[in-house]
This record gives C-alpha cells, sequence and structure tokens, in this order.
C-alpha cells in the first residue's frame, strides 16, 4: 500500500541524493523480455512544451492496433480532460503520471534544461500523488508508473515515488528527442532495437514529424517479428548501481553499472538495500541486478543517446 504523502517527509529526514539524471538507482528503462518486443512510451508534457494532442498519432496506433503507455502531466491534463477519459478507457493503452507540474523530481531544488525541481521531500512528494489523484479522478485508475517532467530524478527522490505505489520509468531509447527529430532520424532509430528497449516518444507536439516518423518504421519492424506491449505487460528491468552510503561510488556513469568482481559484490549489496526499500516492485537477480515482479536479469545495456 502506497504510505500516506504525510508520513514520507519524516521517513527522508535525513537522507542526501548522491544521484542526479534520467538513469539513477530505482529507475526502470527496459523491459524484461527474451523476444524482439519493445515498450512505446508517449510523454504529454503540457504548458509551454505544448498542450496539443497528436490525433494522427494516436489514430494510427489505434488502426494498427499498437498497445502503448501514455505519461501525462498536470498541466495537460487540464487541457485535456476529455481526451484523457478516452484514453483510460481504451484497453489498447496504459496512463502513467507525468508529475502534478512537470518537474524534475527532486528533494533539493536541482534543475534540468531550465525547469527547476522539486525542492523537498514533500515537495516531490506532491508532484507525483497530486497528479496521481488528479488522474485518478478522470480516468477512475490510480497509475502505477511515474515518469518526471524532463525524466531526471535523484535517487531518493526515486523512492518517495515508490512510497506512493509508483515505479519510476526511464528509457532506453530516446524516440523522437522531445519531437525535435526528423522523420528519418525516428525511423532509423526505431529500425536499429534489439528488443527489450523502453522508448521514449512525445504526444503533445502534432508539428512535430513522431507519427510520421512511427509510421514509417513501426509496419517495418512487425515485419521484422517485433511485437509491442505496455510497461504493466512484462518485468520491468532497473537500473543499477547502489543507493545508501557507497552510491557516490556508483554513480558516475550512465546506468551506474558496475563491472568486475570487487564490482559484483558491491552491485549485489546495492540490489538487495534496494528490494529492502523497495520489495513490491523489485527482486535481486543472482548476479545483482534487479528485476521486477519477476523475469529475466539485468543484461548488459547499450550506451545511451545523449539525453534530451
Ligand atoms: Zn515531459
Amino acid at each position: 500500500m502506497p504510505l500516506p504523502p504525510e508520513e514520507i517527509a519524516g521517513k527522508y529526514r535525513n537522507a542526501s541524493p548522491v544521484q542526479w539524471g534520467e538513469h539513477v538507482s530505482g529507475t526502470a528503462s527496459r523491459i524484461a523480455s527474451e523476444g524482439k518486443e519493445v515498450a512505446l512510451t508517449f510523454d504529454a508534457c503540457g504548458g509551454k512544451k505544448g498542450s496539443a494532442m497528436d490525433r494522427e498519432l494516436l489514430d494510427f496506433l489505434r488502426r494498427e492496433r499498437i498497445p502503448a503507455t501514455f505519461f501525462l502531466s498536470g498541466p495537460w491534463l487540464e487541457k485535456n480532460r476529455e481526451t484523457t477519459r478516452e484514453l483510460g478507457a481504451d484497453p489498447l493503452f496504459e496512463i502513467g503520471n507525468h508529475g502534478a507540474e512537470h518537474r524534475p523530481l527532486s528533494v533539493t531544488g536541482r534543475s534540468a534544461y531550465g525547469i527547476p525541481g522539486t525542492e523537498s521531500v514533500s515537495g516531490a512528494a506532491r508532484e507525483v500523488e497530486d497528479n496521481a489523484r488528479f488522474l485518478e479522478e478522470i480516468t477512475g485508475r490510480r497509475p502505477r508508473y511515474f515518469r518526471s517532467g524532463t525524466n531526471h530524478y535523484d535517487e531518493v527522490a526515486v523512492r518517495v515515488a515508490a512510497d506512493l505505489g509508483h515505479t519510476s520509468v526511464s528509457h532506453s531509447h530516446n524516440g523522437d528527442g522531445g519531437a525535435s527529430y526528423s522523420k528519418k532520424k525516428i525511423a532509423d532509430g526505431l529500425l536499429s532495437l534489439r528488443g527489450g528497449e523502453i522508448v521514449l516518444f512525445h504526444m503533445n507536439r502534432p508539428e512535430g514529424q513522431t507519427a510520421e516518423g512511427l509510421k514509417e518504421a513501426l509496419p517495418l519492424l512487425r515485419k521484422k517479428g517485433f511485437r509491442f506491449v505496455k510497461l504493466g505487460d512484462r518485468p520491468l528491468v532497473f537500473e543499477d548501481g547502489t543507493s545508501g552510503p557507497s552510491a557516490g561510488k556508483a554513480s558516475s556513469g550512465p546506468y551506474g553499472i558496475i563491472r568486475g568482481d570487487s564490482a559484483f559484490f558491491t552491485r549485489r549489496k546495492g540490489c538487495q538495500r534496494r528490494t529492502e526499500m523497495m520489495p513490491w516492485i523489485q527482486s535481486c537477480s543472482k548476479d545483482g541486478g534487479t528485476i521486477s515482479p519477476s523475469g529475466s536479469p539485468l543484461k548488459n545495456l547499450p550506451r545511451r543517446q545523449k539525453a534530451i
């Protein structure tokens, strides 16, 4: 059961984060799948980032019966209540939480791309919880997945989101660069997928070429044997790394992945610590990777593209 937001501030009174970015401990960036399966996710950011709905994209997904997960922010919800109700009622789709104010999720006010993050534990809790309630009010269902505005987190804030019943979701492939990529770049990127990726797109900027790129590449991917799934259809694979006192040593790489024998040991310990914190969303594999709720162990992950 999620912790009441008022209890969370006390719980993390002495916690100070050491990680910051798109891939911190506790965030999920891949699905556990042995085959050619990909999870397409679409953010609706709202505000200055655009509060429109890409109808061409939505029509295409429906026509082709392509499952997807949508992350909706509070500012976007304000302008699109009817569409949100419509999306929430469609079993082809899953609705995730993109934050009450579309802010980076921080307990210290760190910013990303000039957008100030939430400034405290209770601020981070409000960012998650307020929008969860807003979404539940409109769709009748509480979201299980969270992606922060700008997809930036610190690892304490990720634990706060977990206490509120949310798995924080990053990505392993940047699909459209904030809806700035050309059709060709989007299609080429999709055609390079191998399976297991969580792909990040945007659905709030119809002026971009996201729909065009998807229309080009998804039929070809299907011909190559790929299937598309929602986040809830598969266990998720979490970023590796450590949290707690030794976390600073492990947080330098894009994945915080540690290699080598001593690293393996640290990784295993880190995993055990994380599962103590979030037992309902993850467990440890033999080599110290995290899986949830059961599935394949974490494999070596590809290097990611530059963040947007
Ligand atoms: Zn966004």
